[in-house]
């Protein structure tokens, strides 16, 4: 007999995580892989490489959706619940992590951090603007220095006098990294004061005028840099825990909400299957002349279209799954139903 469990999916725009759960929550496996610009083919890779390290088989009971592509994701599996990173981030830290009052979450392309009382988020904040202070960020300044990513910890611990970086933006940063290089700085001293840098640039403008206590948590791909942990932890002169699987929390805590709205709804999945993974998908983009905005409109059609070389996104047609891209809205399918669409 299958075992049952629930699926959650993060769809971000660097990576795109997957997690199964047990029905009664407990973690059984995750992938996480590049969303590289196509977050569809990403979330079928990611299903097909989850089913491949699964050894037995399961039936999902509910799906939950999180992180920028939640609601493509959600179209594409027939998720039962989508919800925003925060209160995915939120959950399954408070599951893991119980007694949490504060996440810290640095991933590829933002950075956040939110403040739990009693299991409930009392206030959080977002970046997704500075490009100080992200994965991304480090991973190019690593490669600049020519330190392999998973080195790039280990090598900042070493330090004895970190540099003092300039971290209040990416621009600021790199150039003052590049003059503190030439200057002969140890690849080390770089390293932590560049984590100093983050730190600083994070507790200074997301963490500002906020409570932060104990017990901190430390989310997201960031934390698997034992540097920025340990400037974080001087920072803060308080402990900082990184769960085990930190990379893939969002997508826990998308599965995490799965399980509670089936305990409380009881209702049946909307879960298209397994098989999503070998649907056919085919994707359009068009500009809408319909104003001087000339807004970029995905359209994705499961299986064939009914149109060959579609020139206008209401010359789409099919079955139509998601559409999203215009400013004012009128191309979004959420709340849309394809009869109403048709008269746009
Ligand atoms: S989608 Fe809306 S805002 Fe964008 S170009 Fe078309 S009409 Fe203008």
């Amino acid at each position: 007999m299958n075992k049952k469990s629930f699926l959650g999916i993060d769809v971000g725009s660097v990576t795109t995580k997957i997690a199964i759960i047990s029905e009664n929550g407990e973690f059984i496996d995750s992938v996480m892989l590049r969303t590289a610009g196509k977050p569809v083919i990403a979330v079928q890779k990611g299903l097909k490489l989850l089913t491949e390290k699964l050894t037995c088989e399961y039936d999902v009971l509910g799906v939950g959706t999180t992180g920028s592509g939640r609601q493509l994701a959600g179209t594409l599996l027939g998720a039962d619940v989508v919800k925003n990173e925060i209160t995915a981030h939120a959950v399954a830290a408070s599951i893991n992590v119980p007694g949490v009052h504060t996440i810290l979450e640095i991933g590829g392309q933002d950075s956040k951090i939110i403040i739990m009382r009693d299991s409930i988020v009392t206030d959080f904040a977002m970046n997704t603007v500075c490009a100080a202070g992200t994965g991304s960020f480090l991973d190019q300044q690593a490669s600049r220095l020519n330190v392999p990513i998973h080195e790039f910890g280990p090598t900042a611990l070493k330090s004895t006098a970190p540099a003092r970086i300039a971290g209040r933006c990416g621009v600021f940063a790199e150039s003052d990294l590049i003059h503190k290089q030439q200057l002969g700085y140890p690849i080390e001293d770089l390293l932590y004061g560049l984590c100093q840098a983050l730190v600083r640039n994070y507790l200074s403008n997301l963490a500002l005028g906020k409570e932060i206590l104990p017990t901190v948590v430390f989310q997201g791909g960031v934390a698997s840099n034992s540097g920025m942990v340990k400037a974080f932890e001087e920072a803060l002169d308080m402990k900082v825990i990184v769960p085990e699987n930190h990379q893939t929390m969002g997508a826990i805590g998308a599965a995490l909400l799965a399980m509670e709205n089936y305990q409380f709804t009881g209702a049946q999945t909307s879960f298209k299957g397994w098989e999503v993974q070998d649907f056919s998908f085919k994707s359009f983009t068009h500009e809408c002349h319909d104003c001087a905005n000339s807004c970029e409109v995905i359209s994705i059609v499961q299986g064939e279209p009914e149109c060959e070389d579609p020139k206008t996104p209401k010359d789409v047609k099919g079955d139509i799954i998601a559409r999203w891209g215009g400013t004012c809205g009128k191309w979004d399918l959420a709340n849309t139903t394809q009869e109403q669409m048709a008269h746009k």
